[in-house]
């Protein structure tokens, strides 16, 4: 009979140790310590033959870091392999564990099965002759302990022939920036994702019914499994990468799948993977979509990429590349304010390229570095030349594309230029996208503090068309923010777009930041943005992008507006950003506040404060937006009369009304107090106060000087029929509300 394995099992629960040792005794004999520091005197007392471990993390005395620490780097104890108990889900110490050289993972509570074939795998690994070091080396990756390229392929092609009646599907991914990574963070962090991506990976692996996977090369790693829909394996890649998202850096990792679901199992797998490659090479960049099916017609749209990929530095340096300017105006003026440089591919033979056809193939390869550069340098030669003709220049906005931005010396290179034609910064004005300030806003930020103290205006360009808020902007000091029409327009709900844009005009207002509307094609939405205060504006319907020439033509003898973000008076952002004194006032109060606007008799809620919403509930905001509604017919008008006076008198007023939200009835009463008057629109603070116990109790008193009333008037009358008194009360519990408190008028203040 063979002599049985020991394992060491190190755990200050006993009660853990015994259910451990109960679990191997059939295969393994097992020795047990309490902490770390016991575990080290077996081990040096060399009375054991230990063939592995498990590790408890949490101990007193030496815990199981440490001892990790101490194993790892010790020759005659190094091979052993460590197995760690965690909880579950405790991400952390796992990630921790693993950059100690830890072994594998059991989670408690225990799973005997788990335990034991993750117990075995790790010692047979240890354990392996010097030959079989060798085959070890051939098929698995010696970071991660996956399988290498070579053994994915050949277990993936056994696969798919042993079940050639069954559909899979092939995913291939990898991890955007790695190199970044590497560099930022150094190698053993970027060695420790890519441990931390494969043990995830096998984990996922291990529910699947049937599967292979792989660490192919690099950063890229594979899987395949049964093709069971679109659905399902979107839904299978969800999930791991929300999982691997755990491995926490203040970098976002962002992974790109490629899917190729397969049409002929006896095809060779490198040709599956090839298509899964160039299916994620035609997303990459893409910050909306992080997987992709493939499809025939992506091999024709890369070979065109390729095509325009192999022209582009030519075409640079045959001046193939020109600008064209769009202007922007002033709405209220019609004087020219500035112009966007748009540029434009001169092509040979195909004629004049609009950017949609080049700017995404070099954002994906790189090249749009030098483009921008070499617009930004053309823009202010240009600026250079009407200085020089003693022209008051229109400053030039240009694109800052999202790649520019990772660069550090973005603005050393941006200042350097106008240093070169002695421009002096101002009249360069940048315009970054959107959904740039989302990826990295911490960088952004202190780029944006640079670019400032350097006197550059910043624009963000597209606002709408990603995801953030208006709450960025509160964040985020940019100088001009740009809507595009465009991305508001289409919306299911006829005039949201156009409640949309106002809103967003009207925020930026408070927060002084001027607005351009770009994108504006008719009178129509001309005259929509003048009415709502928007004061720049681009667009067709103004003129289109145009040659240097004509442009230069359009703007002589015409005096520029200069879009300068106002800066005087009191700072109505700090309301909105809830800071300094504003917000011991507003947000830590503990009577619910609101900032409303008012006009033509429609009452919006702005904002509230913690209290508010303590107070009403934390429900759908939206419900509580459009204020009259939730307000009880017969005081609709009350109230309104409350804002009116506020208004009129430019003071305060006060009113009670009742309030239906959420078929709760509420007594309200509200303090107003005026606040000023932007965009069209009146601002008032109000200070509620819940009244609603108070006025039960009116009610409850109400009731019983009507009883006694009644009982005085009864004494002098013969006989009291009951319904008589029972209709009378009913009567009294439907009291005429409209009696209660009319709205006073405080004085103006
Ligand atoms: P963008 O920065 O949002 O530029 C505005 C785009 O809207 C321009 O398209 C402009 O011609 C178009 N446009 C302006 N008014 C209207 C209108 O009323 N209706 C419609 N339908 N379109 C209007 P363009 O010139 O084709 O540029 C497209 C995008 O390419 C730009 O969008 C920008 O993101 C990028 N781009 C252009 N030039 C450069 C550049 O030099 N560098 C970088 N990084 N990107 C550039
Ligand atoms: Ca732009
Ligand atoms: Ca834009």
């Amino acid at each position: 009979m063979p002599v049985s394995k020991t394992i060491l099992l190190i755990d200050d629960n006993a009660v853990n140790r015994k259910i451990l040792a109960r679990i191997l005794s059939s295969d393994y004999n097992t020795v047990e310590a309490e902490n770390g520091k016991e575990a080290l005197n077996i081990l040096k007392s060399g009375h054991h033959q230990i063939s592995g471990i498990i590790l408890d993390l949490v101990m007193p005395e030496m815990n199981g870091f440490e001892f990790l620490s101490i194993v790892s780097k010790v020759q005659e104890y190094k091979n052993i392999p460590v197995i760690i108990s965690t909880a579950n889900g405790d991400e952390k110490n796992e990630i921790r564990a693993l950059k100690l050289s830890a072994w594998d993972f059991v989670s408690k509570p225990y799973n005997p099965k788990i335990i034991k074939f993750r117990l075995k795998n790790a010692i047979e690994r240890s354990q392996l002759s010097a030959f079989e070091q060798l085959k070890y080396l051939a098929e698995f990756d010696t970071l991660t302990g996956i399988y290498n390229r070579t053994r994915f392929y050949s277990l993936t092609h056994e696969m798919l022939i042993s079940n050639y009646k069954r559909k899979f599907v092939i995913v291939r991914f990898d991890i955007n920036r790695f190199k970044l990574i590497n560099s930022f963070y150094g190698s053993d962090e970027g060695d420790n994702l890519l441990k931390y991506i494969a043990k995830k990976l096998r984990e996922m692996c291990s529910t699947l019914e049937l599967a292979s996977y792989g660490r192919i090369e690099g950063d890229v790693f594979a899987f395949c499994t049964l093709y069971k829909g679109h659905n399902s394996i979107s839904s299978t890649i969800e999930n791991l990468t929300s999982e691997i998202k755990h491995f926490k850096l203040s970098f976002d990792i962002v992974l790109t799948y490629g899917i190729y679901v397969i049409e002929d199992n006896y095809d060779p797998v490198d040709t599956f993977l090839d298509k899964a490659a160039l299916t994620a090479k035609h997303i990459k960049g893409d910050y909306v979509k992080f997987y992709e099916f493939y499809t025939p017609d992506m091999s024709l749209k890369i070979e065109k990429e390729q095509l325009i990929t192999n022209m582009m530095n030519d075409a640079l340096n045959n001046e193939q590349f020109i600008i064209y300017f769009q202007p922007k105006y002033n709405l209220a003026t019609n004087s020219p304010a500035g112009a966007e440089a748009l540029v434009r591919w001169k092509h040979p033979t195909k004629g004049i390229l609009p950017p949609g056809e080049f700017i995404p193939v070099f954002e994906r390869n790189g090249f749009i570095t030098k483009l921008d550069q070499y617009v930004w340098e053309k823009a202010c030669q240009y600026l250079r030349k009407w200085l020089d003709a003693g022209l008051v220049p229109v400053p030039i906005s240009v694109n800052v594309s999202r790649v520019d931005i990772c660069n550090p010396n973005l603005v050393d290179i941006l200042f350097n230029i106008t240093k070169k034609y002695n421009i002096p910064t101002n009249l360069l004005h940048l315009e970054l996208t959107e959904s740039a300030y989302t990826d990295n806003p911490l960088a952004i930020k202190l780029m944006l503090k640079n670019l400032h103290d350097h006197g550059f205006l910043v624009m963000m360009d597209d606002f709408g068309s990603g995801y953030s808020s208006l709450n960025i902007l509160k964040e985020l000091p940019v100088d001009v923010l740009k809507i595009d029409m465009h991305f508001l327009s289409g919306a299911e709900i006829p005039g949201r777009s156009e409640t949309i844009i106002a809103a967003i005009i009207r925020m930026a207002k408070w927060l002084k930041i001027p607005v351009i509307a770009e994108g504006v094609e008719t009178k129509e939405q001309a005259d929509f943005l003048s009415q709502i205060g928007c004061e720049y504006v681009q667009g067709y319907y103004f003129a289109k992008p145009m040659p240097i020439e004509k442009y230069e033509e359009l703007i002589s003898n015409k005096k520029p507006e200069f879009i300068e973000p106002e800066h005087d008076g009191f700072d109505i952002s700090q309301i909105l950003r809830c800071d300094v004194h504003i917000e011991k006032i507003f947000c830590k109060t503990t009577q619910p506040i609101c900032i409303y606007e008012y006009s033509n008799d429609t009452i919006e809620l702005i904002r509230v404060n913690s209290a508010f919403h303590k107070e009403f509930g934390f429900g759908d905001m939206q419900a509580f937006v459009d204020v009259l509604k939730n307000v009880h017919n017969d005081y609709r008008q009350r109230l309104l009369d409350c804002f009116a006076y506020a208004v009129k008198t430019r003071g305060s007023s006060e009113c009670e009304f009742l309030q239906n939200y959420a078929n709760n009835n509420v007594w309200i009463k509200l303090k107003l107090k005026y606040f000023s008057f932007i965009a069209n629109r009146h601002i008032l603070f109000g200070i509620l106060l819940n009244i609603t116990s108070i006025k039960e109790i009116d009610e409850e008193i109400d009731k019983y000087k009507t009883n006694i009333l009644k009982n005085n008037q009864n004494i002098n009358k013969p006989a009291v029929n009951d319904n008589a008194v029972s209709k009378n009360e009913e009567e009294n519990n439907n009291y005429d509300v409209k009696d209660i408190n009319t709205p006073k008028m405080l004085s103006p203040s």
